[in-house]
């Protein structure tokens, strides 16, 4: 068994670097983050263009679960800070909306009833405050059939890139899932953030949480870089067409 799973991530790995090779060609030095790379904050790096990160729900709000207890705003962080880590990695900046387990809301004020709405009012704040940039919010789907499995993209109609990029990663993605079919959606102003903001901005539905198999894999690690290397490549490539 261990030499079947060590050939299926041989296999994953070689699918992912087909995925990266467009963009390779272009950036001839894309760098994966050392363990001895230094943790410098955000707004000193020098790049050509920043990502906001937006790893959804955090604290109260623990968004989807799993049925043995996996928590979407954990996986949700998680995967943010490794993808995170690797936009750095390649020179650009970096912004990320929540970095903590937290809501964003000031605990201080009177937030009774109000704590999602001041979340998602912060949210948009840090985004506009960053300046020119791509907004990227991480999540993870449910649904009431188990078997519902796939990543899924959602984007903003107020930018035109958003569209680009929100089909790059729905194609990139079979490199990591093949069986993908799932088609990249208009948030139709049913999504706040993707509604409000004039930035080139998409959510991603990472996986399902109600499939089991595929919560086991968004658990994982490793599973997640990789998936973090797709999103990664796949903002690369759009950022070079526009
Ligand atoms: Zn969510």
């Amino acid at each position: 068994m261990k030499k079947r799973r060590f050939l299926i991530s041989f296999t994953t790995h070689l699918l992912l670097l087909s995925v990266l090779c467009t963009t390779i060609s272009v950036i001839s030095t894309f760098h994966m983050p050392k363990s001895t790379d230094v943790h410098t904050p955000s707004d000193t790096i020098p790049s050509s263009f920043t990502v906001v990160l937006d790893a959804g729900h955090g604290g109260e709000d623990g968004g989807a679960g799993s049925a043995d207890g996996i928590v979407e705003k954990d996986l949700n962080l998680a995967l943010t800070l490794q993808l995170g880590e690797m936009l750095q990695a390649n020179g650009i900046r970096v912004v990320y909306t929540r970095k903590t387990d937290t809501l964003l809301y000031d605990k201080n004020a009177d937030y009774q009833g109000r704590k999602k709405v001041l979340d998602m009012a912060e949210r948009l704040r840090i985004a506009q405050e960053a300046g020119e940039c791509i907004f990227v919010s991480i999540h993870m789907n449910t649904h009431p059939l188990t078997s519902c499995k796939g990543l899924q993209v959602w984007y903003s109609e107020n930018n035109t890139e958003s569209i680009g990029l929100a089909q790059r990663i729905q194609t990139n993605i079979k490199a990591l899932q093949p069986q993908n079919a799932r088609r990249i959606k208009p948030s139709n102003g049913t999504i706040y953030l993707l509604r409000q903001l004039e930035c080139p901005a998409i959510l991603v539905e990472c996986g399902f949480l109600s499939n089991p198999e595929e919560a086991r894999q968004l658990n994982d690690e490793e599973y997640r870089a990789q998936l973090a290397l797709v999103l990664v490549a796949s903002i690369l490539e759009s950022r070079m067409q526009n």
